[in-house]
């Protein structure tokens, strides 16, 4: 018998009655309850008591043009109107999808040869890894299948992302990760880093772990290397110094293709239009999804070179078909929002701000180091976190996660949203975001962390 509909039930009741959110205690939500957000404007959301906060994760790191931008929303209504979908399998194409291509292709530091379109970045990461299998059979090499991200790297949770991702949540319960999918040190100097060592000393270990994993594998064995150029989920964990230029040596020596995982850090967070000409990444693959349509429409993007795209054609070739493709891949809203997008972030120039407004608040949080609970501020561009520890000396937590826990809850209070993992609690504000608001954002953090030292005495 189907359930009369109770229209008294309040959202909250609602929500908790029959929607099962991602990353949420299922069984807490059911005490804690739903946060309702019901409109954004700008840096701002406001939930539905109407109380404003600043988005400081811009959404999940991707709101980059900020909420409720009218050009976007132009974009996608023209869009709509002229053509709301099509697709691109059987030599179909679309404008949308073309110039998209293009200004990708533009765009790129490195010579880039084509794109693929997904509609998320653990699906775009899922089909490289089916692209680099595909490719090392295409050159006769199936041995060669084997893959390489880090411990604490993030890109996703379909079967073969989480494998990728290098954080036990994704794995646990979950009978993950598959084989062939490998992990090598995260690089992550202030945890990491042995007494005595330098930065540079680090990211030479770094390598080496790397290389020792190869030679242990079996270098032809390994195909591909998965990096973000900044880690964001895993904690926000800036390379040390040399680190890519000497994982890029290893990967060169052994033919291996290197996947730079741009999801977060692509279209402008680092300061740069890509995280790779931040640290001087060639990749063969960018992974591009979230602020490629400042996440108004669900939608990623694979660029690659020759050397990686043309094995596949041959492949496809000799097959009769690439047997790979998405209903909703390169879906004409998502490109448009896309390239407007980019035209709004190329136009108002909010690389330079995230560099400018990036390092002023850099500046300032690196003031509160002096408190007791601060372990390490750490961040590039407009993307960046604070370790929260109870023993600075020893870089230790009584309890992991509960001052990053507290923390949120006492910037949530005082008006600001993001994320805390475990005890690193990060920032990633919308692009467009000014030095004055940077300023206010400031503020609040200080205050929580005050607040936060006296609750625990
Ligand atoms: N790659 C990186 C670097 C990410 O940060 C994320 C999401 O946070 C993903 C991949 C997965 O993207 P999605 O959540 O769209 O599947």
């Amino acid at each position: 018998m189907t359930e009369l509909k109770n229209f008294d039930k309040t959202p909250e009741a609602s929500d908790i009655a029959h929607h099962f959110h991602g990353y949420t205690d299922a069984r807490r939500h059911q005490d804690v309850g739903p946060m309702i957000i019901e409109s954004g404007q700008g840096i701002y959301v406001t939930d539905n008591s109407g109380k404003r906060y600043i988005e400081g994760l811009s959404g999940l790191w991707s709101v980059g043009v900020g909420f409720q931008e009218d050009r976007l929303i132009n974009a996608a209504t023209k869009q709509l109107k002229q053509l709301p979908y099509y697709h691109n399998f059987g030599h179909k194409s679309h404008q949308a999808a073309i110039a998209l291509s293009d200004q990708l292709v533009e765009l790129a530091h490195v010579p880039m040869s084509k794109v693929f379109y997904t509609n998320s970045g653990s699906e775009a990461n899922d089909t490289v890894l089916k692209m680099v299998w595909y490719r090392s059979n295409a050159l006769g090499k199936p041995e060669k299948k084997k893959v390489i991200a880090r411990t604490r790297g993030y890109h996703g949770v379909t079967i073969a992302s989480a494998s990728l991702t290098g954080l036990p949540n994704n794995h646990r319960s979950f009978d993950l990760p598959i084989d062939r999918v490998l992990h090598t040190t995260a690089p992550h100097y202030w945890k990491e880093g042995r007494d005595g060592e330098t930065e540079e000393q680090f990211a030479t270990r770094c390598a080496n772990d790397l290389e020792a994993l190869i030679q242990k594998e079996g270098p032809d064995t390994v195909a591909a290397f998965w990096a973000e150029p900044v880690m964001g989920a895993g904690g926000v964990v800036v390379p040390p110094k040399t680190y890519f230029e000497k994982i890029q040596a290893v990967l060169a020596k052994y033919d291996i293709i290197f996947v730079a995982d741009e999801v977060i850090c692509g279209f402008g967070r680092t300061g740069e239009m890509f995280g790779s000409i931040t640290y001087d990444i060639r990749p063969d693959v960018i992974v591009m999804s979230k602020q490629i349509t400042s996440s108004y429409v669900p939608f990623s993007a694979i660029m690659m070179n020759d050397r990686f795209y043309q094995p596949l054609a041959d492949e496809s070739h000799s097959i009769g078909t690439f047997g790979h493709g998405f209903t909703g891949g390169g879906h004409p809203l998502g490109a448009a929002v896309a390239l407007e997008n980019i035209a709004v972030i190329r136009e108002r120039d909010l690389v330079a701000n995230a560099r400018e407004v990036g390092t002023h608040f850099l500046q300032r949080l690196e003031t509160l180091k002096e408190s007791p609970l601060i372990g390490e501020v750490r961040g590039v561009g407009l993307i960046s976190a604070i370790e929260l520890v109870n023993d600075k000396a020893t870089k230790s937590v009584s309890t992991v996660g509960k001052l990053g826990g507290l923390m949120n809850a006492a910037m949530q209070r005082n008006g600001l949203i993001s994320r805390n993992m475990a005890d690193a609690v990060a920032f990633c504000p919308p692009l467009i975001i000014t030095k004055a608001q940077a300023d206010e954002m400031f503020e609040i953090i200080a205050k929580s962390l005050r607040e936060v030292e006296s609750e625990i005495g």
